[in-house]
């Protein structure tokens, strides 16, 4: 464009002086240099790989930046307009072209705000030149570079720091820029002996400044560890990278006390699996009982129980009673009947059975089977008690009406139960057969009634079952005496006996009547209450008589009782006979 400017203005001022042509083609060819140099700086700048920008020197405003400068240093192109970060004062480009007129080109050192916590240490060189005719600056921008003498100054300083790195158990190391070591501590050296590479080794991003890293290795012995490490790097007060700290703890014992923490975690959740596994089935056994259940601990604070064990305690539901005291659910009369045995399995700790009549409110009676087992929870530690009842009311009823028909039995059958003597049957039967024998033969007959003296006392004094006892010794005593095998010896009823002695006449009758006596003294039962001595007596009521048809048997049983009641009435512990005109 330019030589056909040139070429325009020779043709069109050819007629003018040759001076004038000659001065115009002159600066033409100057502004044409001018232009092309311009254009060569502004290339340089914009392909430089390092910071540069072009600076005004008369307004101090920035021409031509980079997108180095951009990133590196934030220099901001707004329009055509660049703009230094706002951390830099406005001021600052003429400071600067104000140095380097003064200091006639040598290098400024500067710390370079990036951002308010952030800078960079940068070396700026200038040089002057000329842009579009403007008196410029041409500035380029680099990060200043530590050399290694001063780096072992700002690392001597950590002299103090260091001495103390040396009494750490932890192994502490310090690299140069270059990774080469500078220093590491006693622990350092134990720990690694010559892995010194595999101690410092980078952490990856330690370039960004400071990383943690926990990794498993090895120490000298061996032994595997787990190691958490730190790694810093080492900048100087104006940023200037010199190292890298490296700081590891043995974290194994932590590591293994986590572990055993999480298994220990991890059981108590199985437990706690298990123990719900344990209530489902609880539950299931509580749900499936007719029988009624119901666990309590040692707070007596119901922990489970069932339907039937609610119903049983007039309560409608579980609920009311799971996690409350029967004596808030009850009335109070019927919680002091059933908290004595509680309270007795609880303080005791043993367990206890037995039977147990409830009535219903519609009047129904209901019997229970009730056990009551203290128990000890091993998970929970506590303890408490399990109520299991089971309605046994047709059992028992059936048990009662088996009682009944037993004695309906024993009534039926020969036998005294309890003296295993002949009963009051087998004696009446006994009885006819002979009367009727002795009518026949004409022959004596002697009928005994023995009836223990005082025997409510012994009864009173001794209980019911020295009583039955005694009855049973006595009745041994008849039976020592009454040795014939045609004499029947009988429980007549209660502490009564009969006695019947064939072919015995009235002098033989009280021949055993005093060896009745004397028998039933030997046993030597002690009778303290008895009005006539201090042990067990008899009185017997004898008739001895030959049958007459005119009489039945009957008339036998009459007299011997009416002496039976003489002998009582005499004084007892004697025997009294029913004398006959038959005798
Ligand atoms: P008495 O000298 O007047 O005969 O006085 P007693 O107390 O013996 O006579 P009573 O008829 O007043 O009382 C009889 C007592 O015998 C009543 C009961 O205590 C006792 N007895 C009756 N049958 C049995 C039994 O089968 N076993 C036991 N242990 N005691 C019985
Ligand atoms: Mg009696
Ligand atoms: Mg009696």
């Amino acid at each position: 464009m330019i030589d056909i400017l040139s070429q325009n203005l020779f043709s069109s001022m050819s007629y003018h002086g040759f001076e004038l042509v000659f001065i115009l083609g002159f600066l033409l060819l100057l502004a044409q240099q001018r232009l092309r140099y311009s254009r060569q700086i502004k290339k340089l700048i914009e392909d430089s790989p390092v910071s540069m920008m072009l600076v005004d020197s008369h307004t101090g405003r920035i021409l031509i930046s980079n997108p180095i400068c951009a990133k590196q240093l934030g220099v901001r192109q707004i329009g055509k307009h660049y703009l230094l970060p706002g951390t830099l004062p406005a001021s600052f480009l003429f400071e600067l072209l104000d140095h380097f007129y003064i200091n006639q080109g040598e290098a400024y050192r500067f710390d370079w705000p990036i951002t308010a916590n952030q800078s960079i240490s940068v070396e700026i060189y200038g040089r002057q030149t000329q842009y579009q005719g403007k008196e410029c600056w041409l500035f380029n921008v680099a990060p200043y570079q530590v050399n290694s003498n001063e780096i072992n100054q700002q690392l001597e300083s950590l002299s103090v720091i260091k001495s103390a790195f040396e009494h750490l158990s932890a192994p502490v190391f310090i690299k140069g820029p270059d990774g080469e070591k500078l220093f590491i501590n006693r622990a350092f050296e134990r720990f690694w002996g010559e892995r010194l590479d595999e101690g410092m080794s980078d952490i990856k991003g330690i370039d960004k400044g400071r990383v943690s890293l926990r990794h498993w290795t090895v120490d000298l012995s061996g032994r595997s560890c787990l190691l958490e490490t730190h790694q810093s790097l080492l900048l100087s007060p104006q940023g200037d990278l010199l190292g890298m700290l490296g700081m590891s703890h043995d974290v194994t014992d932590w590591h293994d006390m986590q572990r055993n923490l999480r298994d220990e975690m991890e059981k108590r959740r199985d437990t706690e699996v298990e123990l719900a596994q344990r209530e489902t089935i609880l539950q299931n056994i509580l749900d499936a009982s007719p029988d009624s259940i119901g666990i309590f601990n040692q707070n007596k604070v119901y922990q489970a129980c069932n339907q039937p064990f609610v119903k049983a305690l007039g309560i409608a539901e579980v609920d009311e009673l799971i996690g409350r005291r029967l004596e808030d659910v009850i009335p109070i009369e019927n919680y002091r009947r059933l908290n004595e045995s509680d309270e007795q399995v609880l303080s005791q700790g043993a367990s206890l059975r037995y039977v147990d009549q409830v009535s219903q409110s519609n009047g129904e009676v209901i019997w229970y089977d009730v056990v009551k087992t203290p128990f000890r929870d091993p998970v929970s530690g506590t303890n408490g008690a399990l109520v299991m009842a089971r309605d046994v009311t047709e059992r028992y009823l059936a048990e009662r009406q088996l009682a009944q028909a037993n004695l309906e039995l024993e009534r039926l059958s020969f036998i005294d139960s309890l003296t295993q003597i002949a009963n009051r049957r087998r004696f009446d039967e006994q009885l006819e057969l002979f009367w009727h024998i002795h009518l026949r033969e004409q022959q004596p007959l002697t009928v005994m009634l023995c009836d223990i003296d005082y025997f409510k006392e012994f009864n009173d004094l001794n209980g019911h079952q020295a009583g039955d006892d005694a009855l049973v010794e006595v009745a041994q005593a008849f039976k020592r005496v009454a040795t014939r095998s045609s004499d029947c010896v009988a429980r007549y009823g209660g502490e009564e006996f009969a006695l019947i002695l064939p072919n015995t006449s009235q002098v033989g009758a009280e021949l055993i009547a005093e060896r009745i006596h004397q028998q039933v003294m030997e046993i030597g039962l002690e009778h303290p209450n008895s009005k006539v001595g201090h042990r067990v007596t008899v009185s017997i009521g004898v008739v001895s008589l030959t049958p007459q048809s005119q009489h039945s048997c009957d008339v036998m049983i009459a007299m011997a009782d009416s002496a039976l009641y003489q002998a009582k009435a005499n004084g007892r512990n004697q025997t009294c006979i029913h004398h006959t005109s038959s005798n």
